[in-house]
């Protein structure tokens, strides 16, 4: 428990939210403030560390096992296509997996496209640095 912490004020129950799903280790909310679709979840690992890969195998074999559980909800609720997660790390420093339903025509597909075109417009990685790129995080 961090003080300023607000997902550890949701184990503490100063934060109210909207839970959707919680088991020993981890709990499920709806995103109040939803960045990829309506719908949106934020699946929360109970113990304060920053970063997915600092939790034991275990606890996140219990993150991920919570994370599928969730989209099973999502995609029945909201009968989407599919259903995407996105962890990043930075904006709070508490493991947390973003988990959203999508259609084929969402605008998150359409602006991942067109990013997608955009950076093989500016540079393609070529076979040399691809090959630097491997051997750095396998030696890493
Ligand atoms: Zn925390």
């Amino acid at each position: 428990m961090e003080n300023d912490c607000p997902f550890c004020k949701i184990f503490t129950g100063e934060l109210q939210v909207n839970k959707v799903y919680e088991d020993e280790n981890t709990v499920a909310i709806v995103d109040n403030n939803p960045r990829f679709s309506e719908g949106q979840c934020v699946v929360i690992h109970k113990r304060h560390v920053d970063q997915f890969y600092q939790l034991e195998d275990d606890e996140l074999a219990g993150l991920s096992k919570a994370v599928k559980s969730v989209a099973n909800k999502i995609k029945k609720a909201f009968n989407s296509r599919f259903v995407s997660t996105f962890t990043r790390g930075q904006s709070v420093p508490h493991v947390h997996v973003i988990i959203f339903p999508l259609s084929e025509l969402d605008a998150l597909s359409s602006y991942l496209e067109s990013t997608q075109r955009l950076i093989q417009l500016i540079k393609k990685t070529d076979a040399k640095r691809l090959d630097e790129i491997a051997r750095l995080i396998r030696e890493a």
